[in-house]
């Protein structure tokens, strides 16, 4: 038992060494990703049936992810597609057990057409990697809004012209990812932030009381007795401007390893 401690201490200082090592420069301005608007999402008592949460998004279902990744890349069903450089659909395995959720792309995800490639993309992969032992292209990561959200959208080539993603944007785009997690059918989503976890949980709690626990989500995808489960943690934007919470992402990070390993919840 002490032994499990000590080593237990000892993955915790690795860990957060190695998160503490400089990132590598990104232009000024670049967007960390965030904490966005407080959304007041009321509690759901019951689970919510696909037609109630989704809008008819595509009358004719996608085909597979490439025809999806299309329609995304052709979509003006919000605003932001008129001011995207790139829609960002999401990138990784595609039979991924695990599906991580941001709230939307960023400066550098929109110049990439990637998601989470910036500062805290950065962070995300190291994450990934000292923890679970993991690359991004293990797992599966996406957004909310697959358009960049923009203070104004006139000016897409600027620095600090980022801003959170409006409800109603959430709104317009949130079948695709529901779209998504019908072909990846991962076990588990794990929301980044408090945006992604009040939007897919419909709930309104603060990110710093949900996170580190597990939920069942909401719509059910694969029917009633196959919810796929939902753990929360903090953005890793969060973790850049607090590094006191990376020991709480590490915890839930070790949680997300033991149901992913053993596909049992501890
Ligand atoms: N923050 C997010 O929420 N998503 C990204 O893709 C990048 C930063
Ligand atoms: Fe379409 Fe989503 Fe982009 Fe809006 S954010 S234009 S809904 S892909």
């Amino acid at each position: 038992m002490k032994r499990e401690l000590a080593e237990a201490a000892k993955d915790l200082a690795a860990y957060i060494r190695t998160l503490d090592e400089n990132l590598a420069e990104l232009p000024r301005g670049a967007k960390a990703g965030g904490q966005g608007p407080v959304l007041s999402v009321k509690p759901s008592a019951s689970p919510v049936k696909p037609e109630q949460a989704l809008p008819p998004a595509a009358k004719e279902r996608p085909l597979d992810m490439n025809s999806l990744a299309e329609e995304v890349k052709n979509c003006r069903k919000c605003g932001l597609g008129y001011a995207r450089l790139n829609a960002v659909f999401g990138v990784g395995d595609q039979k991924a057990k695990v599906v991580f959720v941001g709230e939307g792309p960023g400066f550098q995800e929109d110049h990439q057409g990637e998601p989470f490639v910036g500062r805290s993309g950065q962070l995300l992969d190291k994450i990934l990697e000292t923890v679970l032992g993991l690359k991004r292209s293990d797992v599966y990561i996406a957004n909310i809004v697959k358009c960049h959200p923009m203070k104004n959208p006139e000016t897409p080539e600027a620095h600090g012209n980022d801003r959170p993603p409006t409800t109603e944007e959430m709104s317009a785009c949130r079948p695709y990812l529901e779209e998504q997690l019908r072909f990846i059918k991962p076990a588990c989503i794990v929301t980044l932030g408090s945006v992604p976890t009040k939007v897919l949980l419909n709930i309104d709690k603060g990110i710093s009381l949900v996170r580190g626990h597990w939920y069942d989500y909401p719509v059910e995808l694969f029917g009633p007795s196959n919810p796929i489960k939902v753990l929360p943690t903090y953005h890793p934007a969060a973790l850049l401007r607090n590094p006191n919470l990376k020991r709480d992402t590490w915890e839930d990070m070790k949680m997300l390893k033991s149901f992913l390993e053993t596909g049992k919840i501890s």
